[in-house]
C-alpha cells in the first residue's frame, strides 16, 4: 500500500496539505527552476535568438493542435543555422531534449515535448532561392509554406503538397510530417519533393542528406542496416502512397535511389534537425477544372474513385453533406454554390494545355463516373466557393453538427484507394458502436479520411485509448496505415505494433539509434512512445463555472455547482454555449492555428496583434493556451495570475476571432470575463474609471460642452488628463458634441422637422402612425460624440418611408464596461436598456444601430449576459444596422414608399468595417448596398487598431499603430484624390483622423448627403 501523506485540517473544515508534503513540494518546485536557470544560461551564452522559461512562455508552447499537453522547460527563438548548431550541442551535452516546432499545426502530438522546444518559425523563414530553370527552391524550415508558394508563382512554380494549413504551416513542419493535402493525389507527398536536405542529427553531426548511397557515408551503419534488412523494408514499407505512419524506410532501397532526404521526410524531429531544404517545384497547372460529383452518400463516393484515378486529376477530394451544412450555418448560404444532387460527393480538379483540353477532360470524368449527378466548374468564383468549403470544413470539423467539441486522435488514417468504401463503412459502424459523432472528409483519391470525433474526453482518455485501437485494428485489417498524412506524434506511436511486425518496429528503432542513440530529439514519438492516453490536456482541466447567479441563467445543477455559483456571489457572462463553464469555453481552441495566418487575403481580421508582433503571445491561440493553464491550476497561478494579464494586454478585444476561429474562441469575451474576476470589489487600473465609465464622462461633459472642450483643446491640459486617465499621451482627446443627439430631439422635431426639408416638414404625405416605427437608437457615443450620425439617420429614415421613434429614456449598452471587465455596471446598464427598448423589440419594432461595437452587443453579449431574460432574445432579433435594415425583406422600405436609394456611381471610397461588426453582424449587406448603388469601394480586412479603448490605453500605442498599418493606413495613404473614407465605427474613424489625418464619414451621413443632392 502506497504511503499515506499526513494531513492537518484548517479552521473551516477544509484537507490542508501536511507541511512535509509542502515542503518536498517547495522544494521539488525550486530544483526544477534552478536546472532550468541553468539551461537558460547555458543556451544564452551560444544563442543569439531570445530564451524564454517564463511560464507564460511554457504555456504558449505546452500544446499543439492535438489533444496532447505537455508543458516545455524552455522555449527558444534560434536566429540562424548556427544558433541551431550550438544550442543543440549544448542541450546535447546537458542530456536536456529537445522538440523542434514550426507552426505548432500537428494534431496528433507531434510538435510537443519536454525539455527545450526549439521555434524555428520566428527567425528562420526566408524562402533563400528560387532556381526556376531547375525547378528547385531553397528554404529555411520555418518558411510558411504560403510564402514559398507567392515566391515560386513569379516564376509560374508552385510547391506540389499543400495542406489546408499552408498559410501558416511551415516547410520544417511539413518535412517534419510528410505533409500532403489534395494536390498530393498529382504531386506526391512532401518526401516526394525534396531534393537535399541539410540536416543536424542526434549525435552533433552536421550533414547534407541527398540521393545514392554516397549519403549514406554521413550515417556510419545506415548502409548496412538496410543491407540486412532489405526483404523486410520491400514487403512492409511503402505499400501503398500514403503509408505515412512509421518510418519511410522505402526511400532507402537501393531500387529508389537509396534516397536518406526522402527518408527523413516523416521522422518528426525524432532523428534530425533540419536547417534547410531543397525542394522539388512543379509549374503552376494551366485551366485547373473542377468536377464536382454527387453520389448517395460517402461510402459511394469512395467506391467511384479507383477508376477515376486514371483521369489524372490534380485532385480528388470527398466531402459530406453534413460538413456543408456545418459550413453553411457557419458562413451563410451564400457561401455555399448550388451542389449536385447527393449527400457526400467528391472534388474532382483536372487541368489542361488549355481550358478546352480541361473540359473534355472533366466531360470524360463526368461520363465514366457512377455518379448520380454532376457539375463542371471553371476556375472561377464558383470554383473558389467550392474550394472554401473544403478549406472552412477542416476548421469547422472540430465540432459535431450539434455542436459538441470533436477532437483530433483518429484524423487522418489512410488505406489503399480501392479499400475506401469498404473501409469508410466498417468505420461508420465502430463510431456507432461507440456512440460517437463526427464528419468525414478528406483526400479520396489518396484513400486518406480527416475526421474528428467527439469521444467523451472531459474526465479521461479511456474511451480514446479504446477506440484509436480498435481503428487501428480496422485500418490494419484494410491494409492501411494510421496516418495517412500527420504523422503518429504521440496520438499513434504506441499503436504501430497493429500495423507493422515486431520485426519492423526493431528496425524502426534501430534506424532511430543510428541518429539520436539518447533519444533526446522529440521523445516518445514514433519510436519507444509514450501512451495514447498519456498527457491529455482536456482530462486534466478542471471546471470554472460561470458566476452568473443560479436563478439567472437557469442553472439545473447539483447542490456543488448552486453552492458555487452563490459563493461567487457576482455576476460574470453566462457561458451557455460552453455548458456554463469558462473553461469548456477556453478549451474551444484546439490549436489549428488559423489565428497565426495572414487571413486578409479572405477577408478575415484575425488576430490583429498577432500580425503586428510575430508572437506566440500575441495571437489567440497563445492566449487561449495561456487561460487553459490557468484554468487547470497548474503552471499559471490562476486567471489572476500576472501571466494572463501578460497574455490578454495585446488583445484588442476585437472580436475578430470569435468570427474567422473555426472553434469560435471568443478571446474578447474572455478578456472581459477575467477583468471581471480579477477586479471585482478591489481597485482597478485607472483607465478602466476613464475609458470604461466615457460613458458617464461624456453626458457630465455634455453639461459645459464648450468649456470641456476649449479647456481639453490646450495641448499639456489634455496630456495631463491623458496621463492621469492611464492613456496614452500621443493620443488626442474626443470633442463632446455642443448639442448631444437627444438633445437635438427633445428639442423639437416640429421645431428643425428634417435638415434640409424645412421645419416640421417630411416628404411624405402619410401621418406617422401609417408608416412602420423604427427606434432610432442612439446609443452613448453617438449621442455625445459625433451626433451628426444619428442626425443623418433621422433624415435617410424619415425620407425612407420611416416613422423614426427615438425612445425618451437614456439606453446605454455598456460596451465599454463589458470591455474593461466591469460586467456589474455592464449588467445594469444592459438592464436599464431592456427596459427602454424590451418593449418596442417583443412588440417586433426594429432598431436601429449605428455605431456597430455598440450593435454587437445587443446582437451578442446581451444575450450571454441575460440568457433566460426573453427581451434580451428579442431585442438581439429587433436591432439592425442601417444596411441590413434598408436590405432585409421584413423591414424594408415598403413598396410605393418612394424611398430609392440615392445614386453612388460618382463615389470612390476606401471602406473600413468596424471589428465587432465584421465579427457579429457581417458587412455583407453593407457592401451589397454600396455595389448596389454603383460606388467603387476598397473593403479593407483588418482591424483599425484603436478597437475601443485598446489604442487610447497607455502601452498600447505603438502596437495600435502597427496594427493600423495592417490595412488602414496604407490604404488611406495610397488612395487616389477624390477617395473617401466610410467608417461607421466612431473608433476607426478617430484613428484616421488622428494617425492619417483623414476625415471619415459613416455610411448613413453618406446617402443623406446624397438624398441632399438629389433633391
Ligand atoms: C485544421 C488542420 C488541417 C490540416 N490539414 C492538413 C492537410 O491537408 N495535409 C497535411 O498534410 N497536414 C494537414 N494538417 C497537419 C499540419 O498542419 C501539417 O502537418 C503541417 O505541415 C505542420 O506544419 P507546422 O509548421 O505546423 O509543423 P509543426 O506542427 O510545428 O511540426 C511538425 C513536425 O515537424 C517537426 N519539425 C518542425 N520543424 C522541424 C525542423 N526544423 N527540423 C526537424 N523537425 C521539425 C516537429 O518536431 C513535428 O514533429 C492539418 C492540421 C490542421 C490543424
Ligand atoms: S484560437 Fe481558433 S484559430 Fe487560433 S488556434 Fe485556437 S482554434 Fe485555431
Ligand atoms: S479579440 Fe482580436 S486581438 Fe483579441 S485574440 Fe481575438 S482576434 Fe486577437
Amino acid at each position: 500500500m502506497p504511503a499515506q501523506t499526513p494531513t492537518t485540517p484548517t479552521p473551516d473544515g477544509d484537507v490542508d496539505l501536511a507541511p512535509t508534503r509542502v515542503e518536498a513540494e517547495s522544494a521539488a518546485r525550486r530544483a526544477a527552476d534552478e536546472a532550468r536557470a541553468a539551461v537558460v544560461s547555458a543556451l544564452r551564452t551560444v544563442i543569439a535568438g531570445d530564451v524564454d522559461s517564463s511560464s507564460r512562455r511554457r504555456a504558449e508552447y505546452s500544446t499543439d493542435a492535438s489533444n496532447y499537453r505537455v508543458v516545455p522547460d524552455v522555449v527558444a527563438f534560434p536566429r540562424s543555422s548556427r544558433d541551431v548548431v550550438r544550442g543543440l550541442e549544448v542541450l546535447r551535452e546537458l542530456k536536456i531534449p529537445v522538440t523542434a516546432r514550426g507552426a505548432g499545426t500537428s494534431v496528433a502530438g507531434n510538435a510537443v515535448g519536454p525539455g527545450v522546444v526549439l521555434d524555428f518559425s520566428r527567425h528562420l523563414n526566408q524562402v533563400v532561392s528560387v532556381d526556376a530553370e531547375a525547378g528547385t527552391a531553397v528554404v529555411e524550415p520555418g518558411t510558411v509554406m504560403s510564402s514559398l508558394q507567392r515566391a515560386g508563382a513569379a516564376h509560374g512554380l508552385r510547391f506540389g503538397p499543400d495542406p489546408s494549413t499552408q498559410n501558416r504551416a511551415t516547410l520544417g513542419g511539413m518535412i517534419g510530417n510528410n505533409a500532403c493535402g489534395p494536390h498530393a493525389v498529382a504531386y506526391g507527398r512532401t518526401a516526394d519533393n525534396v531534393v537535399e536536405l541539410d540536416v543536424v542529427d542526434g549525435r552533433g553531426r552536421r550533414f547534407t542528406a541527398g540521393r545514392g548511397d554516397a549519403t549514406f557515408a554521413a550515417v556510419p551503419g545506415l548502409a548496412e542496416l538496410v543491407r540486412e534488412n532489405l526483404a523486410l523494408i520491400r514487403t512492409q514499407f511503402g505499400r501503398f502512397g500514403r503509408q505515412v505512419s512509421g518510418y519511410s524506410l522505402e526511400h532507402l532501397l537501393p531500387e529508389n535511389g537509396s534516397d536518406l532526404a526522402k527518408a527523413l521526410v516523416g521522422t518528426e524531429g525524432t532523428l534530425v534537425t533540419v536547417l534547410g531544404a531543397t525542394l522539388r517545384m512543379v509549374p503552376v497547372p494551366t485551366a485547373p477544372t473542377l468536377v464536382v460529383l454527387g453520389y448517395p452518400d460517402m461510402p459511394a463516393a469512395a467506391d467511384d474513385v479507383p477508376h477515376l484515378l486514371g483521369h489524372q486529376p490534380l485532385a480528388i477530394e470527398g466531402l459530406d453533406a453534413r460538413l456543408v451544412d456545418v459550413v453553411r450555418k457557419a458562413k451563410g448560404e451564400a457561401s455555399v454554390p448550388a451542389l449536385p444532387d447527393g449527400a457526400g460527393w467528391l472534388m474532382i480538379e483536372v487541368g489542361g494545355a488549355s481550358q478546352d483540353e480541361a473540359s473534355a477532360r472533366a466531360e470524360a470524368i463526368v461520363t465514366s463516373s457512377s455518379a448520380l449527378s454532376s457539375l463542371v466548374l471553371p476556375a472561377g468564383p464558383d470554383a473558389t466557393k467550392m474550394w472554401q468549403i473544403r478549406a472552412d470544413g477542416a476548421g469547422l470539423a472540430g465540432r459535431t453538427p450539434a455542436g459538441e467539441q470533436a477532437w483530433p486522435g483518429w484524423e487522418d488514417s489512410a488505406v489503399p484507394p480501392e479499400r475506401l468504401g469498404a473501409y469508410l463503412r466498417d468505420l461508420e459502424q465502430l463510431m456507432e458502436r461507440y456512440g460517437v459523432d463526427g464528419l468525414p472528409y478528406g483526400h479520396f483519391g489518396d484513400g486518406c479520411v480527416h475526421l474528428r470525433i467527439d469521444i467523451p474526453m472531459e474526465t479521461s482518455g479511456s474511451v480514446l485509448r479504446t477506440f484509436m485501437t480498435d481503428a487501428a485494428r480496422l485500418v490494419a485489417y484494410h491494409g492501411g496505415s494510421l496516418s495517412g498524412e500527420h504523422g503518429d506524434g504521440r496520438a499513434r506511436s504506441e499503436l504501430l505494433p497493429l500495423m507493422y511486425s515486431p520485426e519492423a518496429i526493431r528496425l524502426m528503432e534501430q534506424f532511430k539509434a543510428l541518429f539520436d542513440p539518447d533519444d533526446l530529439l522529440n521523445p516518445g514519438v514514433v519510436v519507444r512512445p509514450a501512451a495514447v492516453d498519456a498527457d491529455l490536456r482536456r482530462p486534466a482541466a478542471k471546471a470554472v463555472l460561470s458566476t452568473l447567479p443560479v436563478g439567472d441563467r437557469g442553472l439545473v445543477g447539483s447542490g456543488s455547482l448552486r453552492g458555487i455559483a452563490k459563493k461567487a456571489g457576482h455576476s460574470g457572462f453566462s457561458f451557455a454555449h460552453d455548458h456554463h463553464d469558462l473553461t469548456t469555453a477556453v478549451h474551444r481552441c484546439v490549436g489549428v492555428g488559423k489565428c497565426r495566418a495572414d487571413n486578409h487575403a479572405s477577408g478575415g481580421f484575425m488576430c490583429p496583434s498577432y500580425q503586428a508582433t510575430k508572437d506566440e503571445k500575441d495571437v489567440t491561440r497563445g492566449r487561449a493556451r495561456v487561460l487553459q493553464e490557468a484554468v487547470n491550476g497548474t503552471l499559471v497561478g490562476g486567471l489572476t495570475a500576472p501571466e494572463v494579464r501578460e497574455s490578454l494586454d495585446l488583445c484588442l478585444s476585437c472580436k475578430a476571432c470569435s468570427s474567422d476561429c473555426p472553434a469560435g474562441v471568443d478571446m474578447a469575451q474572455y478578456k472581459s470575463e477575467v477583468l471581471h474576476r480579477t477586479y471585482k470589489g478591489k481597485l482597478r487600473p485607472v483607465d478602466h474609471y476613464a475609458l470604461g465609465w466615457l460613458p458617464r464622462w461624456a453626458r457630465l461633459a455634455g453639461g459645459m460642452p464648450r468649456f470641456v472642450n476649449k479647456v481639453l483643446g490646450v495641448r499639456w491640459i489634455a496630456k495631463a488628463v491623458l496621463w492621469a486617465g492611464g492613456m496614452d499621451t500621443r493620443r488626442q482627446m474626443p470633442q463632446f458634441a455642443e448639442i448631444p443627439f437627444r438633445t437635438w430631439w427633445k428639442r423639437g422635431w416640429a421645431s428643425h422637422g428634417v435638415p434640409g426639408l424645412g421645419a416640421g416638414k417630411t416628404p411624405h404625405d402619410r401621418p406617422a402612425g401609417e408608416r412602420p416605427k423604427v427606434v432610432l437608437w442612439a446609443d452613448s457615443f453617438s449621442d455625445a460624440l459625433a451626433p451628426s450620425v444619428p442626425q443623418a439617420a433621422v433624415k435617410v429614415l424619415t425620407e425612407a418611408g420611416y416613422d423614426v421613434v427615438v425612445p425618451d429614456q437614456q439606453a446605454c449598452c455598456g460596451l465599454t464596461w463589458i470591455s474593461t471587465g466591469q460586467l456589474d455596471g455592464a449588467r445594469r446598464r444592459l438592464s436599464q436598456l431592456l427596459s427602454v427598448l424590451g418593449p418596442y423589440a417583443v412588440n417586433g419594432i426594429p432598431i436601429l444601430g449605428l455605431e456597430p461595437s455598440c450593435t454587437a452587443v445587443l446582437r451578442s453579449d446581451l444575450l450571454d449576459l441575460f440568457p433566460d431574460d426573453p427581451r434580451a432574445q428579442a431585442v438581439a432579433d429587433a436591432t439592425r444596422t442601417l444596411a441590413e435594415l434598408l436590405t432585409s425583406p421584413e423591414t424594408a422600405p415598403a413598396a410605393g414608399s418612394g424611398w430609392e436609394m440615392p445614386d453612388l456611381s460618382d463615389l470612390t471610397a476606401v471602406v473600413q468595417p468596424h471589428c465587432h461588426q465584421h465579427s457579429v453582424m457581417g458587412f455583407d449587406a453593407d457592401e451589397a448596398l454600396l455595389r448596389a448603388a454603383g460606388a467603387e469601394i476598397k473593403v479593407l480586412a483588418g482591424c483599425c487598431g484603436l478597437a475601443g479603448n485598446f489604442g487610447m490605453q497607455k502601452g498600447h500605442y505603438d502596437v495600435s499603430v502597427a496594427v493600423a498599418e495592417n490595412a488602414l493606413l496604407p490604404a488611406l495613404r495610397e488612395r487616389a484624390e477624390g477617395t473617401e473614407y466610410i467608417a461607421d465605427g466612431f473608433s476607426c474613424r478617430t484613428q484616421a483622423v488622428q494617425l492619417e489625418g483623414t476625415q471619415g464619414k459613416a455610411l448613413v451621413e453618406v446617402i443623406a448627403e446624397r438624398l441632399d443632392t438629389a433633391r
